[in-house]
């Protein structure tokens, strides 16, 4: 399924009803910064209040704009990091100052200023227990998806999770992370070596060390390279496409 599938039940504006034209309309809302904290020291959690009827399932995203000259068209996906029915949204979001692009000028947001956000979208959602295979900011589905299941259920009993990062200091919500009842971390870092955690990459060899089930549930989320690299190798480990849950192209 793709973004122009699932449209949120966000009510249209007034000017949207009056447009012939109104399915090609995005829908939007446009939000106010309430607080903005560092997760780690290159990601920031944001937080506006949740505009009334906009809808989501834990794991979904929107394309997020920036509110201000220039950047209006500038639009990039980020996952909503909260739980659907809380009355705050947040996004965990990481900055990259090399692209001089969106990621540089959220991290330097401050209270008050407004981004403009869409109907949510994407395909990874929450199919029960299994193997979560995240890199990067890859994390940021599961962070809603995890939550909403230790919320409803109380535990995570069955569900596992493979992080992968560069260093030890960009894992984001490690805390957390660690600290949900049931879930089995496993942390993976590519350029340092660190005592207790797996140094290399989410490869085939690091599966087969710490053991598959190939009939259970993979999910996916990373760079694309990551991501094809990975379910290549599950692939090869007789795990069914069908298994695999990942962002559609
Ligand atoms: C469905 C989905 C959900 C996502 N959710 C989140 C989320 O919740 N949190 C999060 O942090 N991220 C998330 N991402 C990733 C996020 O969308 C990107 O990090 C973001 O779009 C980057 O925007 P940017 O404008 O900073 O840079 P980009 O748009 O990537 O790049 C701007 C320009 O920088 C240049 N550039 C690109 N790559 C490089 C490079 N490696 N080195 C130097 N220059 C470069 C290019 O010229 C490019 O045009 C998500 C992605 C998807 C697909």
């Amino acid at each position: 399924m793709n973004r122009h599938d699932q449209a949120g039940s966000s009510q249209p504006t007034s000017a949207q009803h009056s447009d012939a034209k109104i399915k090609e309309v995005p829908i939007a809302h446009t939000l106010t910064l309430q607080a903005i904290r560092p997760v780690t020291h290159d990601t920031q959690e944001l937080t506006f209040e949740r505009p009334d009827g906009f809808e989501f399932r834990p794991g979904q995203a929107t394309d997020f704009a920036l509110d201000k000259d220039e950047w209006r068209d500038e639009k990039r996906p980020f996952t909503m990091a909260s739980l659907p029915d809380a009355d705050k949204l947040q996004f965990v979001i990481k900055s990259y100052p090399d692209h001089d692009g969106v990621t540089e000028q959220i991290g330097q947001m401050q209270p008050g200023a407004k981004v403009i956000i869409e109907e949510p979208w994407g395909a990874i959602e929450d199919r029960g227990p299994g193997t979560i295979l995240a890199a990067g900011a890859g994390i940021t589905p599961f962070i809603a998806i995890l939550r909403a299941r230790l919320a409803d259920k109380g535990t995570l009993d069955g569900y596992r999770l493979i992080f992968s990062n560069s260093c030890e200091k960009d894992i984001i919500l490690r805390d957390e992370l660690t600290a949900m009842d049931g879930l089995e971390t496993r942390f993976v870092l590519s350029d340092e070596e660190v005592e207790g955690l797996h140094h290399g990459k989410i490869n085939g060899d690091l599966l087969d060390q710490l053991g598959i089930d190939a009939e259970s549930t993979f999910y996916l989320c990373g760079p694309p390279e990551f991501e094809d690299d990975v379910a290549s190798a599950l692939k090869e480990r007789g795990v069914d496409e069908d298994n695999i849950v990942r962002e559609e192209d």
